[in-house]
């Protein structure tokens, strides 16, 4: 079923997850050893991230280097199948222009389509780690916008192959991401949302927002949006801090702020496991707030913590 429907259905706040495919070598379990003690929640779907593959220098025999291509997390199709077969719950593939050509873009849809998956999470990617932009393939598309518009058009039926008439039309739900406190390459607030309410434009039926720390952040954004002609539902991405190092990785990495009020709690803390009792009731509390003030979803991004998750969503619940 399509997150639209899902959202279109609700009683109130509905939960979702968001999930990492298991470093290559592990097996699907791993996934469902992560997930099992969340269903209870009855999450109405559930996201799958995207990793593009990563180049590195591998020396030879002979001492020289040869560039080699690894993908350390594939499988988000497979698991994305794997997670509707098994918990019987949709899942939503995240979709990004790195890496991709527009025709393995057409054909990955075309897989997507054919197992049954309703919804996609069109990105743009980061720029390679060995990047300091993002960089398109030659044939790829720059923007989320220029994915979102292919898919778009396949939804009505319009394939790259002009010679292709009356094929058959994919129905995907579309989601986009939005950034409460900016995309860190834009050079303002204004421009990102003009760049948003783009995307909305052509076709986009919801956002799921980066992480947040200040509720504050998200209510603005929704806010701006609103002020700006973006009516689509706006979904709280949240993620529970639960190590000291985060304190600088998730700024330097997402590009977010951490309030003092809680940087302050965590400077306190001697432990990580401290951290974490810290990094669960604020993230409770954010929870509690945000339901309160009657958003869509929760959606976690649960990312290798589903205790702290299955702790702050029966407290809500
Ligand atoms: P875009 O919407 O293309 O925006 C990128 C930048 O370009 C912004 O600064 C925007 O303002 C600007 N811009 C947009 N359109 C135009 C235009 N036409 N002309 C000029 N400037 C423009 N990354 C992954 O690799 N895999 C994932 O699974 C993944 N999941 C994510 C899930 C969520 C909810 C979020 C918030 C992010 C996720 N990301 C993921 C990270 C995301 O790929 C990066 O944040 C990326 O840098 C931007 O992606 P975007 O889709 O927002 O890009």
């Amino acid at each position: 079923m399509k997150v639209t429907e899902h959202l279109r259905q609700a009683k109130g706040t509905l939960v979702s997850f968001e999930i990492l495919p298991p470093l290559k070598g592990k097996t699907i379990n791993s996934i469902y050893d992560h997930l099992d003690p969340l269903m209870e929640f009855k999450p109405s779907f559930i996201n799958v991230t995207y990793h593009r593959a990563e180049h590195i220098f591998k020396k030879k025999a002979d001492s020289s280097f040869e560039k080699v291509e690894i993908r350390k997390r594939p499988g988000t199709v497979g698991i994305c199948a794997a997670i509707m077969n098994h918990y019987k719950v949709d899942a939503v593939p995240h979709l990004i222009c790195g890496g991709f050509t527009v025709r393995e873009t057409e054909d990955a849809l075309i897989d997507l389509y054919f197992l049954g998956i309703d919804n996609v999470l069109v990105l743009r990617g980061d720029a390679a780690k060995n990047e300091t932009f993002f960089e398109p393939e030659p044939e790829g598309h720059k923007y989320a916008i220029d994915l979102l518009k292919q898919t778009v058009n396949l939804n009505n039926g319009i394939y790259l192959e002009e010679s292709i008439r009356n094929g058959f039309r994919t129905d995907f739900c579309i989601g986009v991401a939005g950034y409460p406190e900016k995309h860190f390459e834009s050079p303002n607030t204004s421009t990102d949302m003009l760049y948003l309410k783009a995307k909305v434009d052509a076709g986009a039926e919801y956002i799921v927002t980066q992480m947040f720390f200040d509720n504050q952040k998200y209510f603005d954004f929704v806010k701006n949006c609103r002020e700006n002609g973006i009516d689509v539902p706006i979904i709280p991405g949240l993620k529970p801090i639960s190590s000291i190092k985060q304190l600088n990785v998730l700024p330097r990495t997402f590009h977010v702020d951490i309030p003092t009020e809680l940087s302050t709690e965590i400077l306190k803390c001697k432990t990580d496991a401290d951290v974490e009792l810290v990094g669960t009731e604020w993230l409770k509390q954010q929870s509690i707030e945000l339901k309160k003030a009657g958003v869509p979803v929760l959606h976690y991004y649960t990312l290798g913590r589903p205790k702290i998750i299955e702790n702050v969503v029966r407290a809500i619940l």
